[in-house]
């Protein structure tokens, strides 16, 4: 699909391009995606907010 790009969560070739990052098939994947880009799952971000992982992105 995307000759050479990589998923940018797991490395595997990506085949999506999604919230400004390259990703592949994985759920997973499309949904930190989705989170690095602060996009609309409110409820998404609140689970990651809980896991302890977000980062300070200022
Ligand atoms: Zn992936």
């Amino acid at each position: 699909m995307f000759k050479g790009e990589k998923c940018e969560i797991c490395g595997k070739p990506a085949t999506h391009y999604l919230f400004a990052s390259f990703v592949c098939d994985c759920e997973e994947c499309i949904q930190k995606a989705r989170e690095q880009r602060g996009g609309p799952g409110g409820h998404q971000k609140m689970k990651m907010l809980n896991l302890g992982k977000t980062e300070c992105k200022r």
